[in-house]
Protein backbone atom coordinates (compact mmCIF):
# COMPACT_ATOMS: atom_id res chain seq x y z
CA UNK A 1 0.00 0.00 0.00
CA UNK A 2 1.47 3.48 -0.80
CA UNK A 3 1.76 5.73 2.16
CA UNK A 4 0.56 8.53 0.25
CA UNK A 5 -3.08 7.54 0.68
CA UNK A 6 -2.75 6.35 4.26
CA UNK A 7 -1.29 10.54 4.88
CA UNK A 8 -4.61 11.67 2.33
CA UNK A 9 -6.49 9.29 4.74
CA UNK A 10 -5.11 11.13 7.77
CA UNK A 11 -5.33 14.52 6.49
CA UNK A 12 -8.97 14.15 5.89
CA UNK A 13 -9.32 12.72 9.86
CA UNK A 14 -7.37 16.03 11.00
CA UNK A 15 -9.57 18.20 8.95
CA UNK A 16 -12.57 17.19 10.72
CA UNK A 17 -13.42 16.94 14.62
CA UNK A 18 -16.89 15.29 13.84
CA UNK A 19 -16.64 11.88 15.65
CA UNK A 20 -19.26 10.43 13.11
CA UNK A 21 -17.38 11.86 10.22
CA UNK A 22 -14.17 10.38 11.50
CA UNK A 23 -16.00 7.13 11.86
CA UNK A 24 -16.97 7.06 8.29
CA UNK A 25 -13.72 8.04 6.71
CA UNK A 26 -11.78 5.44 9.27
CA UNK A 27 -14.56 2.32 8.25
CA UNK A 28 -14.37 3.16 4.77
CA UNK A 29 -10.99 3.35 4.54
CA UNK A 30 -10.32 0.08 6.85
CA UNK A 31 -12.49 -2.35 4.74
CA UNK A 32 -10.10 -1.90 1.47
CA UNK A 33 -7.05 -2.96 3.74
CA UNK A 34 -5.13 -6.25 4.39
CA UNK A 35 -4.97 -7.51 7.67
CA UNK A 36 -0.94 -7.17 7.73
CA UNK A 37 -1.31 -3.53 6.83
CA UNK A 38 -4.69 -2.61 8.32
CA UNK A 39 -2.47 -3.57 11.89
CA UNK A 40 0.68 -1.09 11.28
CA UNK A 41 -1.66 1.77 9.89
CA UNK A 42 -3.43 1.63 13.35
CA UNK A 43 -0.43 2.05 15.14
CA UNK A 44 0.76 4.52 12.74
CA UNK A 45 -2.30 6.84 13.23
CA UNK A 46 -1.21 6.96 17.19
CA UNK A 47 2.37 7.81 16.19
CA UNK A 48 3.48 4.39 17.25
CA UNK A 49 4.83 1.26 15.80
CA UNK A 50 3.70 -1.30 18.51
CA UNK A 51 1.08 -1.09 21.17
CA UNK A 52 1.40 1.32 23.74
CA UNK A 53 2.65 -1.55 26.35
CA UNK A 54 4.96 -2.64 23.87
CA UNK A 55 7.28 -0.29 25.83
CA UNK A 56 9.93 1.21 23.29
CA UNK A 57 8.82 4.70 21.81
CA UNK A 58 10.23 5.82 18.38
CA UNK A 59 10.29 9.53 20.40
CA UNK A 60 12.93 11.52 18.21
CA UNK A 61 13.43 14.66 19.47
CA UNK A 62 12.29 17.11 17.47
CA UNK A 63 15.66 18.91 17.62
CA UNK A 64 16.60 15.84 15.55
CA UNK A 65 13.92 15.64 13.25
CA UNK A 66 14.51 19.12 12.13
CA UNK A 67 18.00 18.20 11.67
CA UNK A 68 16.34 15.35 9.23
CA UNK A 69 14.54 18.18 7.36
CA UNK A 70 17.20 20.53 7.19
CA UNK A 71 19.51 18.01 5.74
CA UNK A 72 16.57 16.31 3.09
CA UNK A 73 15.22 19.99 1.62
CA UNK A 74 18.64 21.97 1.38
CA UNK A 75 17.61 24.19 4.41
CA UNK A 76 19.85 26.27 6.51
CA UNK A 77 19.40 24.65 10.62
CA UNK A 78 18.74 28.67 11.38
CA UNK A 79 15.87 28.75 9.26
CA UNK A 80 14.34 25.38 10.34
CA UNK A 81 14.24 26.19 13.85
CA UNK A 82 13.25 29.64 13.24
CA UNK A 83 10.24 28.00 11.42
CA UNK A 84 9.78 25.39 13.74
CA UNK A 85 10.02 27.87 16.46
CA UNK A 86 6.69 29.98 14.56
CA UNK A 87 4.60 26.96 13.95
CA UNK A 88 5.92 24.64 17.31
CA UNK A 89 4.62 21.50 15.17
CA UNK A 90 8.43 19.72 12.94
CA UNK A 91 4.80 17.65 10.73
CA UNK A 92 4.72 21.39 10.05
CA UNK A 93 7.65 22.70 8.98
CA UNK A 94 8.51 19.32 7.26
CA UNK A 95 5.21 19.94 4.77
CA UNK A 96 6.67 23.28 4.35
CA UNK A 97 10.00 22.20 2.63
CA UNK A 98 9.46 18.73 1.96
CA UNK A 99 8.69 17.70 -1.38
CA UNK A 100 7.89 21.06 -2.83
CA UNK A 101 10.69 21.34 -5.27
CA UNK A 102 10.54 18.18 -6.79
CA UNK A 103 13.04 15.73 -4.98
CA UNK A 104 12.19 12.82 -7.11
CA UNK A 105 15.33 11.53 -8.77
CA UNK A 106 16.28 8.40 -10.84
CA UNK A 107 17.59 6.88 -6.79
CA UNK A 108 14.30 7.66 -5.55
CA UNK A 109 12.18 4.68 -4.12
CA UNK A 110 8.08 4.49 -3.83
CA UNK A 111 7.31 5.01 -0.25
CA UNK A 112 5.11 2.44 0.59
CA UNK A 113 3.50 1.37 3.66
CA UNK A 114 6.31 -1.80 3.82
CA UNK A 115 9.02 0.89 3.35
CA UNK A 116 8.43 3.13 6.40
CA UNK A 117 7.38 0.49 8.69
CA UNK A 118 11.23 -0.81 7.88
CA UNK A 119 12.83 2.53 8.14
CA UNK A 120 10.77 3.54 11.38
CA UNK A 121 11.89 0.28 12.96
CA UNK A 122 15.73 1.08 11.80
CA UNK A 123 15.22 4.30 13.56
CA UNK A 124 13.78 2.40 16.53
CA UNK A 125 16.42 0.15 16.79
CA UNK A 126 19.44 2.49 16.24
CA UNK A 127 21.53 1.98 19.07
CA UNK A 128 25.51 3.16 20.04
CA UNK A 129 27.38 6.40 20.30
CA UNK A 130 26.33 7.56 17.29
CA UNK A 131 22.78 6.68 17.18
CA UNK A 132 21.47 9.93 17.02
CA UNK A 133 23.07 10.43 13.60
CA UNK A 134 21.78 6.68 12.36
CA UNK A 135 18.15 7.91 12.96
CA UNK A 136 18.06 11.47 11.31
CA UNK A 137 19.95 9.45 8.42
CA UNK A 138 16.75 6.93 8.36
CA UNK A 139 14.43 9.60 8.58
CA UNK A 140 16.12 11.88 6.04
CA UNK A 141 15.75 8.99 3.62
CA UNK A 142 11.99 8.65 4.06
CA UNK A 143 11.74 11.86 4.16
CA UNK A 144 13.91 11.99 0.34
CA UNK A 145 11.21 10.44 -1.75
CA UNK A 146 8.27 11.77 0.64
CA UNK A 147 5.48 14.63 -0.83
CA UNK A 148 4.67 17.62 1.58
CA UNK A 149 1.78 15.29 3.42
CA UNK A 150 3.85 12.46 4.02
CA UNK A 151 6.66 14.43 4.80
CA UNK A 152 4.02 16.31 7.89
CA UNK A 153 2.67 12.66 9.03
CA UNK A 154 6.57 11.02 9.38
CA UNK A 155 7.47 13.77 11.19
CA UNK A 156 4.16 13.42 13.56
CA UNK A 157 5.26 9.79 13.81
CA UNK A 158 8.64 9.36 14.84
CA UNK A 159 7.67 12.31 17.82
CA UNK A 160 4.90 10.44 18.65
CA UNK A 161 2.49 13.28 18.38
CA UNK A 162 0.04 12.66 15.66
CA UNK A 163 -2.98 14.90 16.88
CA UNK A 164 -5.06 13.73 14.26
CA UNK A 165 -8.34 13.79 16.61
CA UNK A 166 -8.75 9.84 16.11
CA UNK A 167 -9.74 7.89 19.58
CA UNK A 168 -9.24 4.81 20.50
CA UNK A 169 -13.16 4.64 20.67
CA UNK A 170 -13.56 6.47 17.51
CA UNK A 171 -11.38 3.07 15.81
CA UNK A 172 -12.93 0.91 17.83
CA UNK A 173 -16.75 2.62 15.98
CA UNK A 174 -15.25 2.36 12.32
CA UNK A 175 -13.88 -1.42 12.86
CA UNK A 176 -17.40 -3.22 13.84
CA UNK A 177 -19.02 -1.05 11.30
CA UNK A 178 -16.15 -1.65 8.70
CA UNK A 179 -16.35 -5.64 9.43
CA UNK A 180 -19.21 -6.65 11.57
CA UNK A 181 -22.45 -5.07 12.92
CA UNK A 182 -23.51 -2.48 14.98
CA UNK A 183 -24.71 -5.03 17.69
CA UNK A 184 -21.18 -6.34 17.88
CA UNK A 185 -19.30 -2.66 19.29
CA UNK A 186 -19.48 -4.41 22.44
CA UNK A 187 -17.39 -6.93 21.83
CA UNK A 188 -14.89 -5.30 19.54
CA UNK A 189 -14.60 -2.96 22.74
CA UNK A 190 -14.33 -5.99 25.17
CA UNK A 191 -11.76 -7.94 22.96
CA UNK A 192 -9.79 -4.38 23.36
CA UNK A 193 -10.26 -4.57 26.74
CA UNK A 194 -8.97 -7.54 27.78
CA UNK A 195 -5.41 -7.12 25.35
CA UNK A 196 -5.11 -3.34 25.28
CA UNK A 197 -3.78 -3.74 22.05
CA UNK A 198 -5.88 -1.90 19.11
CA UNK A 199 -3.77 -3.76 16.20
CA UNK A 200 -4.83 -7.10 17.45
CA UNK A 201 -7.99 -6.17 17.38
CA UNK A 202 -8.17 -4.80 13.93
CA UNK A 203 -5.99 -7.29 12.19
CA UNK A 204 -8.35 -10.26 13.84
CA UNK A 205 -11.38 -8.11 13.28
CA UNK A 206 -10.35 -7.99 9.47
CA UNK A 207 -8.78 -11.71 9.12
CA UNK A 208 -11.56 -13.95 10.75
CA UNK A 209 -14.71 -11.16 11.37
CA UNK A 210 -16.72 -11.24 14.81
CA UNK A 211 -16.17 -15.04 15.48
CA UNK A 212 -12.28 -13.93 15.32
CA UNK A 213 -13.26 -11.22 18.07
CA UNK A 214 -14.86 -13.59 20.18
CA UNK A 215 -11.89 -16.09 20.71
CA UNK A 216 -9.45 -13.40 21.68
CA UNK A 217 -8.89 -13.76 25.50
CA UNK A 218 -7.28 -12.62 28.44
CA UNK A 219 -3.31 -12.98 27.80
CA UNK A 220 -0.70 -12.90 29.78
CA UNK A 221 1.68 -10.17 28.82
CA UNK A 222 -1.36 -8.48 27.23
CA UNK A 223 -2.33 -5.72 29.77
CA UNK A 224 -6.26 -5.33 30.94
CA UNK A 225 -7.67 -2.16 31.10
CA UNK A 226 -7.97 -1.80 34.50
CA UNK A 227 -11.75 -1.85 36.54
CA UNK A 228 -12.53 1.53 37.90
CA UNK A 229 -14.83 2.72 41.24
CA UNK A 230 -17.80 5.45 41.12
CA UNK A 231 -17.81 7.62 44.29
CA UNK A 232 -20.27 8.25 46.76
CA UNK A 233 -20.36 10.81 49.55
CA UNK A 234 -21.01 8.67 52.56
CA UNK A 235 -20.87 5.12 54.03
CA UNK A 236 -24.42 5.07 54.76
CA UNK A 237 -24.89 5.51 50.65
CA UNK A 238 -22.14 3.40 49.61
CA UNK A 239 -23.65 0.36 51.75
CA UNK A 240 -26.99 0.82 50.36
CA UNK A 241 -26.44 1.51 46.87
CA UNK A 242 -25.30 -2.11 47.12
CA UNK A 243 -28.09 -3.40 48.90
CA UNK A 244 -27.19 -3.65 52.40
CA UNK A 245 -24.75 -6.10 52.26
CA UNK A 246 -20.66 -5.39 50.43
CA UNK A 247 -17.43 -6.15 50.63
CA UNK A 248 -15.07 -2.94 52.10
CA UNK A 249 -11.03 -2.86 51.74
CA UNK A 250 -8.58 -0.54 52.74
CA UNK A 251 -8.00 1.91 49.99
CA UNK A 252 -3.97 1.97 49.69
CA UNK A 253 -2.49 5.09 48.83
CA UNK A 254 0.40 3.82 46.36
CA UNK A 255 0.65 2.63 42.64
CA UNK A 256 -1.72 0.13 41.17
CA UNK A 257 0.18 -2.90 39.65
CA UNK A 258 -1.42 -5.37 37.61
CA UNK A 259 1.28 -8.33 37.49
CA UNK A 260 1.74 -11.02 34.85
CA UNK A 261 3.78 -14.08 36.00
CA UNK A 262 4.39 -15.82 32.99
CA UNK A 263 6.39 -19.15 32.92
CA UNK A 264 9.28 -17.08 32.48
CA UNK A 265 9.52 -13.74 33.29
CA UNK A 266 7.04 -11.40 35.58
CA UNK A 267 6.19 -8.10 34.49
CA UNK A 268 4.31 -5.56 35.98
CA UNK A 269 1.95 -3.27 34.34
CA UNK A 270 1.11 0.67 35.82
CA UNK A 271 -2.87 1.74 34.75
CA UNK A 272 -1.23 3.30 31.91
CA UNK A 273 0.57 0.28 30.71
CA UNK A 274 3.82 1.26 31.34
CA UNK A 275 5.89 -1.33 32.08
CA UNK A 276 7.12 -1.30 35.77
CA UNK A 277 9.10 -4.37 36.39
CA UNK A 278 12.40 -2.21 36.88
CA UNK A 279 10.80 -0.15 39.75
CA UNK A 280 9.56 -2.85 41.66
CA UNK A 281 12.28 -6.06 40.89
CA UNK A 282 11.91 -6.95 44.53
CA UNK A 283 7.95 -6.96 44.14
CA UNK A 284 7.80 -9.19 40.94
CA UNK A 285 10.43 -11.73 42.78
CA UNK A 286 8.16 -12.50 45.09
CA UNK A 287 5.33 -12.86 43.79
CA UNK A 288 6.66 -15.33 41.65
CA UNK A 289 8.07 -16.87 45.07
CA UNK A 290 5.04 -16.88 46.12
CA UNK A 291 3.11 -17.83 43.75
CA UNK A 292 2.15 -21.85 43.60
CA UNK A 293 1.01 -22.25 39.91
CA UNK A 294 2.63 -21.66 36.89
CA UNK A 295 0.49 -18.50 35.26
CA UNK A 296 -1.59 -15.48 36.85
CA UNK A 297 -2.87 -11.96 36.68
CA UNK A 298 -3.55 -9.96 39.92
CA UNK A 299 -3.66 -6.52 40.60
CA UNK A 300 -2.55 -5.07 43.60
CA UNK A 301 -1.57 -1.58 45.44
CA UNK A 302 2.14 -1.04 45.46
CA UNK A 303 2.70 1.17 49.10
CA UNK A 304 6.21 1.89 50.61
CA UNK A 305 6.28 1.16 54.20
CA UNK A 306 8.54 2.50 56.59
CA UNK A 307 11.55 0.08 57.32
CA UNK A 308 11.99 0.11 60.69
CA UNK A 309 8.14 0.60 61.86
CA UNK A 310 6.46 -1.55 58.89
CA UNK A 311 4.24 1.65 58.89
CA UNK A 312 2.40 2.38 55.41
CA UNK A 313 4.05 5.66 54.23
CA UNK A 314 2.35 7.83 52.11
CA UNK A 315 2.23 7.98 48.47
CA UNK A 316 4.93 9.97 47.71
CA UNK A 317 7.08 7.66 49.31
CA UNK A 318 6.16 5.07 46.55
CA UNK A 319 7.07 7.83 44.08
CA UNK A 320 10.73 7.42 44.55
CA UNK A 321 11.05 4.11 43.02
CA UNK A 322 10.03 5.84 39.96
CA UNK A 323 13.24 6.80 39.29
CA UNK A 324 15.33 5.46 36.19
CA UNK A 325 18.71 5.60 37.71
CA UNK A 326 19.81 3.85 41.53
CA UNK A 327 17.17 1.60 41.77
CA UNK A 328 19.18 -1.39 43.62
CA UNK A 329 19.78 1.46 46.18
CA UNK A 330 16.12 2.70 46.24
CA UNK A 331 15.11 -1.28 46.54
CA UNK A 332 16.88 -0.96 49.91
CA UNK A 333 15.78 2.64 50.68
CA UNK A 334 11.82 2.30 50.20
CA UNK A 335 10.82 -0.90 51.28
CA UNK A 336 7.66 -1.93 49.26
CA UNK A 337 4.75 -4.21 49.82
CA UNK A 338 2.25 -5.44 47.46
CA UNK A 339 -1.71 -5.38 48.96
CA UNK A 340 -3.17 -8.15 46.39
CA UNK A 341 -6.77 -7.30 45.86
CA UNK A 342 -7.58 -9.12 42.18
CA UNK A 343 -7.02 -11.96 40.24
CA UNK A 344 -7.60 -12.19 36.71
CA UNK A 345 -6.55 -15.11 35.15
CA UNK A 346 -4.86 -18.12 36.66
CA UNK A 347 -3.40 -21.20 35.08
CA UNK A 348 -5.30 -21.34 31.58
CA UNK A 349 -8.71 -19.63 33.74
CA UNK A 350 -9.80 -16.30 32.92
CA UNK A 351 -11.09 -15.16 35.73
CA UNK A 352 -11.95 -11.73 34.68
CA UNK A 353 -16.12 -13.26 34.61
CA UNK A 354 -15.79 -14.86 37.78
CA UNK A 355 -17.94 -12.73 41.06
CA UNK A 356 -15.28 -10.79 43.09
CA UNK A 357 -15.68 -12.88 46.63
CA UNK A 358 -14.26 -16.28 43.92
CA UNK A 359 -11.70 -14.40 42.59
CA UNK A 360 -10.35 -13.12 46.10
CA UNK A 361 -10.81 -16.25 47.66
CA UNK A 362 -8.79 -17.68 44.60
CA UNK A 363 -5.97 -15.15 45.52
CA UNK A 364 -5.63 -16.95 49.23
CA UNK A 365 -5.58 -19.92 47.91
CA UNK A 366 -2.66 -19.51 44.89
CA UNK A 367 -0.66 -17.39 46.79
CA UNK A 368 1.30 -17.54 50.43
CA UNK A 369 1.38 -14.96 52.36
CA UNK A 370 4.36 -12.87 53.12
CA UNK A 371 6.38 -9.85 54.54
CA UNK A 372 6.25 -8.14 50.96
CA UNK A 373 3.06 -10.14 49.38
CA UNK A 374 -0.28 -9.51 51.85
CA UNK A 375 -3.65 -9.18 50.99
CA UNK A 376 -6.03 -6.28 50.98
CA UNK A 377 -7.85 -6.48 54.26
CA UNK A 378 -11.13 -6.55 54.07
CA UNK A 379 -14.69 -7.24 55.37
CA UNK A 380 -17.76 -7.76 55.03
CA UNK A 381 -20.55 -5.27 56.11
CA UNK A 382 -24.12 -5.43 56.44
CA UNK A 383 -24.58 -1.85 57.55
CA UNK A 384 -23.59 2.05 58.03
CA UNK A 385 -22.38 1.08 61.22
CA UNK A 386 -20.20 -1.59 60.12
CA UNK A 387 -18.77 0.25 57.15
CA UNK A 388 -17.85 3.16 59.27
CA UNK A 389 -16.20 1.39 61.63
CA UNK A 390 -14.31 -0.38 59.44
CA UNK A 391 -13.25 3.42 57.66
CA UNK A 392 -11.93 4.26 60.97
CA UNK A 393 -9.72 1.51 61.23
CA UNK A 394 -8.43 1.85 57.66
CA UNK A 395 -7.92 5.70 58.62
CA UNK A 396 -5.87 4.56 61.41
CA UNK A 397 -3.87 2.46 59.66
CA UNK A 398 -2.98 5.46 57.42
CA UNK A 399 -4.77 4.22 54.28
CA UNK A 400 -6.88 7.22 52.43
CA UNK A 401 -10.51 5.66 53.00
CA UNK A 402 -12.47 2.27 51.84
CA UNK A 403 -13.09 0.30 48.66
CA UNK A 404 -16.24 -0.98 48.65
CA UNK A 405 -17.04 -3.65 46.14
CA UNK A 406 -20.04 -5.46 45.21
CA UNK A 407 -20.15 -9.55 46.35
CA UNK A 408 -23.42 -9.73 44.24
CA UNK A 409 -23.73 -12.57 41.72
CA UNK A 410 -22.61 -10.18 38.60
CA UNK A 411 -20.06 -8.74 40.63
CA UNK A 412 -17.56 -9.53 37.86
CA UNK A 413 -14.36 -8.15 36.69
CA UNK A 414 -15.36 -5.18 34.46
CA UNK A 415 -11.97 -4.03 32.46
CA UNK A 416 -12.02 -0.69 31.36
CA UNK A 417 -15.07 0.55 33.39
CA UNK A 418 -15.99 2.81 36.12
CA UNK A 419 -19.20 1.66 37.67
CA UNK A 420 -20.92 1.24 40.96
CA UNK A 421 -19.31 -2.54 41.49
CA UNK A 422 -16.30 -0.70 43.59
CA UNK A 423 -17.22 1.88 44.98
CA UNK A 424 -14.68 4.71 46.67
CA UNK A 425 -14.78 6.65 49.50
CA UNK A 426 -11.95 9.03 50.91
CA UNK A 427 -11.15 10.40 54.32
CA UNK A 428 -10.97 13.42 52.09
CA UNK A 429 -14.83 13.37 51.00
CA UNK A 430 -14.96 14.51 54.82
CA UNK A 431 -12.92 17.31 54.83
CA UNK A 432 -13.25 19.20 51.66
CA UNK A 433 -16.63 19.53 49.46
CA UNK A 434 -15.13 17.52 46.66
CA UNK A 435 -12.65 14.75 46.21
CA UNK A 436 -9.51 15.61 44.02
CA UNK A 437 -9.14 16.38 40.82
CA UNK A 438 -6.77 15.27 38.12
CA UNK A 439 -7.11 17.40 35.21
CA UNK A 440 -5.13 18.06 32.21
CA UNK A 441 -2.91 20.90 31.35
CA UNK A 442 -4.23 22.46 27.88
CA UNK A 443 -2.51 25.75 28.01
CA UNK A 444 -0.35 28.32 30.24
CA UNK A 445 -0.52 32.20 31.16
CA UNK A 446 2.68 34.07 31.53
CA UNK A 447 3.43 35.08 34.81
CA UNK A 448 3.67 38.50 36.24
CA UNK A 449 6.38 39.97 39.45
CA UNK A 450 8.17 37.32 40.72
CA UNK A 451 6.99 35.12 38.17
CA UNK A 452 7.78 37.17 34.83
CA UNK A 453 9.24 35.18 32.16
CA UNK A 454 7.74 31.66 33.15
CA UNK A 455 4.59 30.04 33.14
CA UNK A 456 2.25 32.27 36.26
CA UNK A 457 -0.46 29.72 35.61
CA UNK A 458 -2.16 26.78 33.84
CA UNK A 459 -5.48 26.33 31.71
CA UNK A 460 -6.54 23.02 33.14
CA UNK A 461 -9.22 21.02 31.33
CA UNK A 462 -11.28 17.66 32.04
CA UNK A 463 -12.16 14.68 29.50
CA UNK A 464 -15.83 14.08 28.00
CA UNK A 465 -15.48 10.25 27.13
CA UNK A 466 -19.29 10.20 25.61
CA UNK A 467 -18.08 12.97 23.03
CA UNK A 468 -14.28 12.40 23.42
CA UNK A 469 -13.34 15.95 24.13
CA UNK A 470 -11.77 18.06 26.32
CA UNK A 471 -13.40 20.92 27.95
CA UNK A 472 -11.74 24.09 30.40
CA UNK A 473 -12.38 24.09 33.77
CA UNK A 474 -10.18 25.76 35.75
CA UNK A 475 -7.58 28.24 35.63
CA UNK A 476 -4.51 27.20 38.03
CA UNK A 477 -2.00 29.31 39.75
CA UNK A 478 -1.69 28.24 43.57
CA UNK A 479 0.15 24.90 44.75
CA UNK A 480 3.39 26.12 42.70
CA UNK A 481 6.86 25.79 44.72
CA UNK A 482 9.77 27.50 42.74
CA UNK A 483 11.22 23.88 41.93
CA UNK A 484 7.84 23.45 40.10
CA UNK A 485 7.62 26.65 38.33
CA UNK A 486 11.49 26.57 36.99
CA UNK A 487 10.24 22.57 36.04
CA UNK A 488 7.39 23.77 34.13
CA UNK A 489 8.80 23.97 30.73
CA UNK A 490 10.88 20.59 30.47
CA UNK A 491 7.09 19.00 31.89
CA UNK A 492 5.23 21.12 29.15
CA UNK A 493 6.89 22.49 26.04
CA UNK A 494 7.00 18.93 24.37
CA UNK A 495 3.06 19.33 24.16
CA UNK A 496 3.49 22.69 22.75
CA UNK A 497 1.14 23.03 19.92
CA UNK A 498 0.19 26.67 17.92
CA UNK A 499 -3.34 26.64 17.78
CA UNK A 500 -5.72 25.16 20.06
CA UNK A 501 -5.46 21.08 20.02
CA UNK A 502 -8.55 19.94 17.77
CA UNK A 503 -9.56 17.85 20.56
CA UNK A 504 -10.01 21.15 23.03
CA UNK A 505 -13.19 23.32 23.32
CA UNK A 506 -12.23 26.53 24.79
CA UNK A 507 -13.56 30.28 25.75
CA UNK A 508 -10.26 31.46 27.61
CA UNK A 509 -7.14 31.91 25.50
CA UNK A 510 -3.31 31.10 27.22
CA UNK A 511 -0.47 32.58 25.99
CA UNK A 512 0.70 28.99 24.91
CA UNK A 513 -1.50 25.76 24.12
CA UNK A 514 -0.31 22.52 24.49
CA UNK A 515 -1.79 18.86 23.30
CA UNK A 516 -3.38 17.52 26.64
CA UNK A 517 -0.88 15.01 28.05
CA UNK A 518 0.20 15.85 31.32
CA UNK A 519 -2.15 15.49 34.15
CA UNK A 520 -1.96 17.25 37.63
CA UNK A 521 -4.18 16.56 40.72
CA UNK A 522 -5.91 19.43 41.82
CA UNK A 523 -7.80 20.10 44.76
CA UNK A 524 -10.56 22.71 44.99
CA UNK A 525 -13.37 24.67 47.07
CA UNK A 526 -16.27 24.28 44.98
CA UNK A 527 -17.82 23.09 41.70
CA UNK A 528 -19.62 26.06 39.81
CA UNK A 529 -21.54 27.07 36.78
CA UNK A 530 -19.29 29.32 34.88
CA UNK A 531 -19.74 31.25 31.64
CA UNK A 532 -16.00 31.41 30.82
CA UNK A 533 -15.47 27.59 31.01
CA UNK A 534 -16.68 24.44 28.36
CA UNK A 535 -16.53 21.21 30.60
CA UNK A 536 -19.85 20.01 30.67
CA UNK A 537 -21.38 22.79 28.60
CA UNK A 538 -24.79 23.45 28.72
CA UNK A 539 -25.31 20.54 30.79
CA UNK A 540 -26.81 22.99 33.76
CA UNK A 541 -27.08 25.83 32.09
CA UNK A 542 -27.19 27.01 28.18
CA UNK A 543 -23.42 28.29 27.31
CA UNK A 544 -22.04 27.88 30.61
CA UNK A 545 -19.95 24.74 31.64
CA UNK A 546 -18.39 23.79 34.84
CA UNK A 547 -16.09 25.56 36.46
CA UNK A 548 -13.61 24.80 39.96
CA UNK A 549 -13.26 27.49 42.21
CA UNK A 550 -9.85 28.03 44.04
CA UNK A 551 -8.09 25.59 42.40
CA UNK A 552 -4.31 24.31 44.55
CA UNK A 553 -1.91 21.93 43.06
CA UNK A 554 -1.48 19.14 45.44
CA UNK A 555 2.07 18.86 44.35
CA UNK A 556 1.35 15.70 42.36
CA UNK A 557 1.80 14.69 38.76
CA UNK A 558 -0.30 11.84 37.95
CA UNK A 559 1.94 10.60 35.54
CA UNK A 560 0.34 7.57 36.34
CA UNK A 561 -2.87 8.81 34.00
CA UNK A 562 -2.99 9.64 30.56
CA UNK A 563 -5.18 12.56 29.31
CA UNK A 564 -7.84 11.21 28.66
CA UNK A 565 -7.98 9.21 32.20
CA UNK A 566 -8.43 12.24 34.31
CA UNK A 567 -11.74 13.11 35.90
CA UNK A 568 -14.04 13.41 33.76
CA UNK A 569 -17.06 16.00 32.77
CA UNK A 570 -19.54 13.11 34.02
CA UNK A 571 -17.49 12.78 37.52
CA UNK A 572 -17.36 16.65 38.05
CA UNK A 573 -21.05 16.07 37.53
CA UNK A 574 -21.39 14.16 40.23
CA UNK A 575 -19.43 15.89 42.27
CA UNK A 576 -21.53 18.56 41.51
CA UNK A 577 -24.34 16.99 42.75
CA UNK A 578 -22.80 15.24 45.82
CA UNK A 579 -21.94 19.30 46.87
CA UNK A 580 -25.62 20.09 46.13
CA UNK A 581 -26.91 17.54 48.29
CA UNK A 582 -24.24 18.45 50.67
CA UNK A 583 -25.12 21.97 51.45
CA UNK A 584 -28.61 21.25 51.30
CA UNK A 585 -27.60 18.52 54.47
CA UNK A 586 -26.20 21.97 55.83
CA UNK A 587 -28.96 23.84 55.27
CA UNK A 588 -31.71 21.55 56.91
P1 LIG B 1 -9.41 6.33 39.67
O1 LIG B 1 -8.44 5.19 39.70
O2 LIG B 1 -10.74 5.96 40.30
O3 LIG B 1 -9.50 7.03 38.36
P2 LIG B 1 -7.40 7.65 41.18
O4 LIG B 1 -6.34 6.95 40.43
O5 LIG B 1 -7.27 9.11 41.41
O6 LIG B 1 -8.85 7.44 40.56
P3 LIG B 1 -8.61 6.96 43.43
O7 LIG B 1 -9.80 7.63 42.97
O8 LIG B 1 -8.06 7.55 44.64
O9 LIG B 1 -7.47 6.92 42.46
O10 LIG B 1 -8.95 5.36 43.62
C1 LIG B 1 -8.82 4.30 42.71
C2 LIG B 1 -7.48 3.61 42.89
O11 LIG B 1 -7.36 3.14 44.22
C3 LIG B 1 -7.25 2.34 42.11
O12 LIG B 1 -6.90 2.61 40.78
C4 LIG B 1 -6.12 1.67 42.90
O13 LIG B 1 -4.87 2.15 42.45
C5 LIG B 1 -6.30 2.19 44.29
N1 LIG B 1 -6.64 1.17 45.32
C6 LIG B 1 -6.14 1.17 46.58
N2 LIG B 1 -6.64 0.18 47.29
C7 LIG B 1 -7.48 -0.51 46.48
C8 LIG B 1 -8.30 -1.66 46.68
N3 LIG B 1 -8.36 -2.29 47.83
N4 LIG B 1 -9.04 -2.08 45.63
C9 LIG B 1 -8.99 -1.44 44.43
N5 LIG B 1 -8.23 -0.34 44.20
C10 LIG B 1 -7.48 0.13 45.22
Amino acid sequence: MDFTDIAKMFDRLESTSARLEMTAILADFFKDCNPDDLRSIIYLSQGKLHPDFYGVELGMADKLVLRAIAFTSGTKDSKVEEMWVKEGDPGAVAEKLIGTKKQMTLFSEPLTLDRVVKGLTLIETAEGKDSQDKKMKHLANLLHDSGPLEARYLCRIVTGRMRIGASTMTILDALSIAFATKEDRESVERAFNVTCDLGLVAETICRSGIDGIQRIQVTIGNPIKVMLAERLPSIGEVVSKMGGECAIEYKYDGIRAQVHIGKDSVKIYSRRLEDLTPNFPDIAQALREHFKGTEAIIEGECVAVDAETGYMQSFQEVTHRRRKHGMDDAVKEVPVRIFMFDMLYVDGKDMTTTPYLQRRSALTEWFDISDNVQMSTMRIVHSEDEGEEFFEEAITARCEGVMAKSISDDSIYRAGSRGFLWIKYKKDYQENLTDSFDLSVVGAFYGMGKRAGKYGALLMASYDPEIERFGTVCKLGTGFDDAFLDGMPALLDGYKTSKRPSSLDAKMIPDVWFEPHVVLEVVAAEITVSPNHTAGMGMIKDDSGLGIRFPRFTGRVRDDKDAEQCTTVQEIMEMYEMQAHDSTGIDE
